[in-house]
């Protein structure tokens, strides 16, 4: 069989661009270094309990519009997800008593963050209505690659006022959009912290075309649990794949991909196998794709500006705690962000994300417990170069420390525990593949919002990329639009 597309790796990018692909008659295989699919979307069992690996807060998975990727992938393969509504997204726990529920109903929000800034009443909504803006300009159009001069003019000829509208904001962040109407310092902070829980950077270096995104698709197809966990989305997704005609073969680690005469042809496995394929697609980082499956001193010149502009951004410490019901009082929302120190906010340990997914799906840990996933942003280099008493210690005494900081908003989560693994950026890099547990690409400085951020075609003939350190970035539903951009741009490429 001549394989069309080989994808390395089955992220959500990976798989995406797989089903898609598929879905239009392509021959697919997917090479998936670990045991399970979904990288950072994955999923692991333990005593009962099932934890999600990162991702729980998911966007996508809604009914209406273009930008519910993740329901339209899965519905291209004919498979489907029950997605559970969360009616809050996030309940903040923030600096100077700034105690806050962003409600799934727009104008509740709002309203919510006025009764704090009463004198901003007019900026917030300004702002948040800016955001709403971008979100219909993308929400009225098919999310395809910007890659692809035809459809790029159709796009144009049947949405040119919203196409107008993403052009105007595609070199803008959405902190300068903020300063334009918000002057309060505090609420500025506060809008510093609404972009840094997804983009991991402040307000002034997160692209406006993200922050219309997140901020207004809250409210429209909402933030939604999918039922089982989030590990169902990469699970249905392969089963789709399947059901098209696609493989997946797991324990497959690419360590090289085969270039002849400039042109991407093949991969080689760590155990020595050889695949080749008209196209190939990597849904591991720029870093991993560009430093270990290839030549690290044949780096293309625009693939070393790219980091001359982006970083890695840190990676995670993850406590993944099993608790007794008790502990948490009834009405507790399922993700809350936790800062004491506004300065703090983007140092090691200083913002704390915590998920409690079961307040949505109990079926996820054993009856009368819940899951608590709590993780804050820590560098590989300070849990390199120790002995492994040194490392358990080390893990034990991080871990304290952030349930001390839980015990104020979850009083008697110390005496509730009943389960608590902790993951450090060596446990990211190791079990999802990423140079030092990287969560992705950061701007190194402020740049033209999202101008700098590569779309799916590299330097090197045959060879894409997919996945968060390709246009649009992080999180899933962004991993998704990337999916179906690669998918695209290949399909026409070979002629589907
Ligand atoms: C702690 C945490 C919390 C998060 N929370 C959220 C959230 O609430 N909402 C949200 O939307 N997003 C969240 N994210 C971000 C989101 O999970 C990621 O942006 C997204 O899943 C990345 O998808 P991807 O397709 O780019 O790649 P990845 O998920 O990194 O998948 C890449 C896959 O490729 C495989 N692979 C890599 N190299 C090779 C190789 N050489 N050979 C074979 N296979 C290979 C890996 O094993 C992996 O399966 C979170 C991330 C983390 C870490």
């Amino acid at each position: 069989m001549t394989i069309d597309a080989i994808v390395i790796g089955s992220g959500i990018g990976g798989l995406v661009t797989a089903t898609q692909l598929a879905a239009k008659g392509a021959k697919v295989l997917v090479l998936e270094r670990y045991l399970i699919p979904g990288g950072s979307a994955g999923y692991f069992e333990r005593q009962g309990y099932r934890f999600d690996v990162g991702a729980s807060m998911i966007f996508g998975l809604g009914q209406n519009g273009t930008t519910n990727l993740l329901t339209r992938a899965l519905s291209a393969v004919n498979v489907s997800q029950e997605a559970i509504a969360d009616p809050v997204q996030i309940h903040y726990h923030l600096p100077q008593g700034l105690d806050l529920k962003v409600d799934r109903v727009y104008e509740k929000f709002l309203q919510n963050l006025t009764a704090h800034f009463p004198h901003e009443e007019q900026g917030i909504r300004r702002f948040y209505d800016e955001c709403q803006k971008v979100f219909k300009c993308l929400n009225s159009m098919d999310l395809l690659s910007l890659e692809e001069p035809r459809y790029l003019l159709r796009v144009f000829f049947q949405h040119p006022l919203a196409c107008l509208g993403l052009v105007k904001y595609l070199p803008q962040n959405a902190g300068d959009v903020a300063r334009r109407y918000i002057k309060d310092p505090q609420l500025l902070k506060f809008i510093d912290m609404e972009c840094y829980c997804w983009s991991v950077v402040p307000s002034d270096m997160t692209p406006m075309i993200n922050a219309g995104m997140v901020f207004s698709d809250r409210h429209y197809g909402g933030v939604n649990y999918p039922k089982g966990g989030v590990g169902q989305i990469a699970q249905k997704l392969v089963e789709g794949l399947e059901k098209a005609g696609g493989k997946i073969q797991y324990q497959a680690r690419v360590t090289k991909i085969l270039i002849e005469q400039g042109k991407a042809v093949g991969v080689q496995l760590a155990n020595g196998e050889v695949y080749r394929g008209k196209r190939i697609v990597s849904n591991a980082t720029r870093w991993d794709t560009f430093a270990q499956l290839l030549p690290a001193d044949e780096m293309p010149d625009n693939e070393k500006k790219w980091q001359q502009n982006y970083q890695k951004s840190p990676s995670f410490l993850s406590l993944h705690i099993g608790i007794k019901e008790s502990v948490l009082p009834t009405g507790t929302e399922c993700h809350h962000i936790l800062l004491e120190d506004w300065e703090k906010m983007t140092a090691a340990e200083g913002t704390v994300f915590v998920s409690i997914p079961t307040l949505l799906d109990p079926d996820l840990a054993p009856n009368g417990y819940h899951i608590i996933h709590a993780f804050t942003p820590h560098w590989i280099d300070d849990w390199q170069e120790l002995s492994p008493s040194e490392y358990e210690a080390k893990k034990e005494e991080a871990a304290w420390r952030i349930i001390d900081r839980l015990e104020k908003i979850f009083p008697g989560l110390d005496a509730g525990l009943d389960y608590l693994e902790v993951g450090t950026p060596r446990t990211h890099r190791r079990f999802l593949g990423r140079e030092d547990g990287t969560y992705g690409p950061i701007p190194r400085r402020k740049l033209w919002g999202l101008l700098n951020m590569p779309f799916n075609r590299t330097a090197i003939s045959g060879l894409y990329c997919v996945g968060d350190s390709t246009f649009p970035g992080q999180g899933l539903n962004a991993v998704a639009f990337s999916g179906f951009a690669c998918a695209h741009r290949i399909a026409v490429d070979l002629g589907f």
